[in-house]
């Protein structure tokens, strides 16, 4: 167990009424006090256009971590650190009345200029405000100065640019904390340690002994009250560009020669580097698109996606998407990296599996029962690890069975795996930009993403193409079955 250090700071939330700030970022703050990692020396303030009171914001608070054990006993003192101040983020002039209360709560609580910006609110705000926190002197204290934002980072690689650079106006790049909850995730961290403190994985991780790696991102809810940001999106955009190929640049990377951040990164962005990038036909060769029709998913009706609110009624955006990823380089050269993502299929799970090949010489092979060595690694709901083997049947003969050997991540650590943002919050406040992504990952896989979605976008599918509760359309299947392949179950 590692000391706990305080750690001192204002933390701005923008969109501090909002879904994101109530379910994901008060609790996770609380957390942080309970465990030390806030205490004495920290304010947090909230801000967006209602008209609240201190007292109101400290009872949404106290609201939102009612359901932590044991909350009831410090919520007082932890709320007391929190302040509202109704603020438009177009207008000027209510920066200023911010930037007296952030000066007003520095001194206050000792914060030592230290200021974190959170940024929770629709993206097309991002430039704004980062542009009026260096105009109106936000930033001019001598502490640090770190910005937190969230997905969707830009809609193309165009956009991207256009909001990295608003942003690098008022923050350096290593100032930029872009999240990806994804990497905050516990057995996603985990991958780093699998690989490379067991000799007897990372001396197999290459393409002389695996076959291919398959990531599954499935969800079994559809697109719920998100229709019009949907719309605009789709899977490939809100799952594969960011959350899928972190996930495949943690699997793909080279050893870093140190577990730094800047060690990592750099072999995640080789990594990216190394991955083909398709055009014209090989996009429909090696991507696959799906849309959810209507049906029945465990007992109840569910509507088709184009019924949805806020969808059209022709929609042409996929909710699902399978692909045959190839990174180019002397470590990968011939392995298939399969994803797939949706919503209403028949599992929630994140898992990836990674398929070893065969023996050379099957000396079992009069037995079907001679299963491939595969090493699932399970990141949620379950957390954990599986290798999938053969042993002797017990008795006589020397007929085989498959077996798994288990490793169940939660039931080890106790219920408190913390939650990703949580981490990822005080990775920020510690200065820890490891599991965040870099300009150089974002616009390297929003190049790559461009060249699938300007396809797509000129060509309408034939949607809706599968049905809910079934894993995506047949074409996902035969994406795999022409290589000889099959998707891993989900566990
Ligand atoms: P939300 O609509 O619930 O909240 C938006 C917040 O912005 C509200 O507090 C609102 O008052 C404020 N706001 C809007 N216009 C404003 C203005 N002109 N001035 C000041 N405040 C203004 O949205 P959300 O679900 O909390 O999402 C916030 C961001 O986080 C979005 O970029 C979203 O894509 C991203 N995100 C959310 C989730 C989630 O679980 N909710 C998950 C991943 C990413």
């Amino acid at each position: 167990m590692t000391d706990v250090i305080e750690q001192k700071a204002l933390i701005t939330i923008f969109g501090g009424t909002g879904d994101l700030a109530n379910r994901k970022l008060y609790p996770s703050l609380y957390h942080l006090y309970s465990k030390g990692s806030l205490s004495k020396h920290f304010a947090v303030i909230g801000t967006a256009r209602r008209k609240w009171s201190n007292e109101f914001f400290r009872e949404k608070i106290k609201e939102a971590i009612k359901d932590i054990k044991g909350s009831d006993e410090f919520a007082d003192d932890f709320i007391s650190h929190f302040y509202y101040q109704s603020h438009d983020v177009t207008d000027k002039e209510s920066y200023v009345t911010l930037k007296d209360l952030s000066d007003e709560l520095d001194k206050k609580y000792h914060l030592e200029g230290n200021r974190l910006f959170y940024l929770a609110m629709a993206p097309n705000f991002f430039g704004t405000i980062a542009s009026r926190i260096k105009s109106e002197g936000f930033v001019d204290t001598k502490g640090f100065h770190r910005l937190i934002i969230e997905k969707p980072f830009g809609h193309d690689l165009a956009s991207a640019k256009e909001l990295n650079e608003s942003l690098r106006q008022a923050f350096r790049e290593d100032e930029i904390y872009r999240i990806d909850h994804y990497l905050g995730k516990e057995m996603i961290q985990n991958i780093s340690v699998i690989r490379f403190a067991n000799s007897i994985i990372e001396s197999l991780w290459n393409n002389r002994y695996i076959s291919n790696i398959q990531v599954t991102l499935s969800e079994v809810l559809g697109v719920e009250d998100r229709g019009r940001y949907y719309e605009e999106s789709g899977a490939l955009r809100d799952m594969v560009q960011n959350h899928i190929l972190q996930i495949v640049s943690l699997l793909a990377m080279e050893v870093p020669i140190k577990l730094t951040t800047d060690e990592i990164r750099h072999e995640k962005v080789r990594a990216l580097r190394s991955l083909r990038v398709y055009e014209g036909d090989a996009v429909h060769k090696n991507f696959v698109r799906g849309q959810y029709g209507p049906g029945i998913l465990d007992g109840t009706k569910h509507a088709g996606y184009r019924e949805e609110d806020n969808v059209d009624s022709d929609s042409n955006t996929e909710t699902f998407v399978a692909a045959k990823l190839m990174i180019d380089n002397f470590r990968w050269a011939g392995v298939p990296f399969y994803i797939r993502t949706g919503k209403r299929l028949a599992k929630k799970a994140t898992q990836i599996a990674i398929h070893f090949k065969d023996v050379p010489l099957n000396l079992f092979s009069e037995q079907k029962s001679l299963a491939g060595n595969v090493l699932v690694i399970h990141i949620q709901p379950n957390e954990g690890i599986t290798l999938h083997m053969n042993v002797k049947k017990t008795g006589q003969g020397m007929e085989t069975m498959p077996v798994n050997l288990d490793y169940a991540h939660s039931s080890q650590v106790g219920m408190n795996t913390p939650e990703a943002y949580e981490k990822l919050i005080l990775d920020c406040l510690r200065g820890d930009a490891t599991y965040f992504s870099h300009w150089d990952e974002v616009s390297l896989s929003w190049n790559f993403i461009d060249h699938i979605a300007g396809v797509w976008e000129r060509t309408k599918e034939n949607f809706p193409n599968y049905k809910p509760g079934t894993m995506g359309p047949q074409e996902a299947d035969d994406l795999l079955l022409q290589d000889g392949f099959q998707w891993f179950s989900v566990e």
